[in-house]
């Protein structure tokens, strides 16, 4: 079977495609983080889909009493059998929609309008969802084996850490060393980039307690918004001289430090501020490690409590980093073939800020890539994909599943 028919099958796909996708996101599937109930019923209707197109599937689903069914679930399907399998990995929940008036559409009726498809989840992360599994239908009708054994997986909980989800595979053994991992839940306009890597994470907050006081009378207070204004300065400057290095594969290409939430102090002018609360969010390249990022701040803060005869509560929010996966691995020398053949790129093998489900696959010591085509409205209140984007990317996978 030539591959050409199976990329054309995928074709005459499109439209049943779209109605997939549209039905699919018509379930909310929000976290209980975010006051929802899960991905249980959103699930459940993937996995009809999958019994009417005759599939088999498992289920390795994880307890959480947060929400009312007590479980969020994780479909797996399976094509052959044997070690090193291509994983491809996309994930059913989704986030709150934020402001409804903003929408043009209702977020959980998606429209369909000039070749693109609005709603919440469509790109995040339902394009993938509804691409894997044409890919999958498409091996099928046709009577085509995959070259590598495949699992192509649904899972819970990427919006809120992936314990539930990923990280429940990875505990429950599902993943093995050698296998290849996919999670199409980022990527550019053109398909052109592969993620391959991720900065460390470091989130910080500090609490400064000084002395509050009128605020003509400084002589008697210890002014803890003084010491936070310093504080800042200081780690900014020590940050960025110490931890300079660049590296092209990143955007930026440089580690970031920056001060971001601020909480009120005082509610009027005329009183000087006992505490003071403001927190950092660095994103650092991963040759550095965060324990030495740690130390430089540790540094700042006793010289500010010194100098300012403040207190310091430092409180590390998030504090995580996984090794990248080479840009010569055989996953992205595989994805890297079926784009060619698909989309005519010449992939490039990129560094993001964090936060992707794929680190979690690195740190167990599997090679992972992100990789979607799309034009990054996750999480706006103006989500949506192309209809072509959505074909193309289904072809990707088809190319991958039968050329690996
Ligand atoms: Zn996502």
């Amino acid at each position: 079977m030539e591959l050409k028919t199976v990329l054309s099958a995928i074709d005459g796909y499109r439209e049943e495609m779209v109605r997939t996708l549209v039905e699919f996101c018509r379930i909310p599937a929000l976290d209980p983080a975010s006051g929802g109930e899960g991905e249980l019923k959103k699930t459940e209707w993937l996995q009809r889909k999958l019994q009417s197109y005759g599939f088999g599937f498992e289920r390795h689903d994880a307890k959480d009493e947060r929400v009312p069914s007590g479980i969020r679930p994780n479909l797996i399907l399976r094509r052959g059998e044997g070690d090193k399998r291509l994983w491809i990995l996309s994930h059913v929940d989704v986030v709150p929609p934020g402001n409804l008036k903003e929408w043009p559409c209702d977020p959980f009726d998606p429209m369909v309008k000039d070749g693109k498809v609005y709603g919440r989840g469509v790109e995040d992360n339902g394009q993938a969802c509804v691409a894997s599994l044409f890919a999958l239908k498409a091996l099928r009708d046709l009577a085509v084996e995959p070259a590598k054994p495949l699992i192509v997986a649904w899972v819970a909980d990427e919006e809120t850490g992936s314990y539930y989800g990923a990280q429940h595979l990875i505990r429950e053994g599902l993943v093995e060393k050698g296998d290849w991992v996919v999670c199409p839940d980022w990527g550019t306009a053109k398909g052109a980039e592969i993620e391959v890597a991720e900065k460390n994470l470091l989130w910080m907050k500090f609490t400064l307690h000084g002395k509050q006081a009128h605020g003509s009378r400084p002589d008697k207070a210890i002014n803890a918004h003084r010491a936070g204004a310093d504080l800042i300065g200081r780690m900014d400057k020590a940050l960025h001289q110490k931890f300079r290095a660049r590296d092209s594969m990143f955007v930026p290409p440089f580690s970031t430090f920056e001060p971001t939430k601020k909480e009120s102090n005082v509610p009027n002018v005329n009183t000087i501020p006992g505490e003071d609360i403001f927190c950092f969010d660095c994103r650092i390249l991963p040759r550095y490690r965060n324990q030495d990022v740690l130390a430089i701040v540790n540094q700042q803060v006793k010289a500010v409590q010194k100098q300012h005869r403040v207190d310091i509560d430092l409180d590390v929010i998030q504090n995580e980093s996984s090794p990248p996966t080479s840009p010569k691995a055989p996953v992205v020398a595989a994805l890297a073939k079926a784009l060619k053949i698909v989309r005519k790129v010449e992939p490039k093998a990129v560094g993001i800020g964090g936060g992707t489900v794929a680190a979690y696959f690195r740190r167990a010591g599997v090679d992972s890539v992100v990789w979607a085509t799309g034009d990054e409205t996750a999480h706006t209140v103006n989500e949506h994909i192309k209809i072509d984007n959505m074909v193309a990317d289904s072809k990707v996978f088809a190319a991958m599943m039968l050329t690996s």
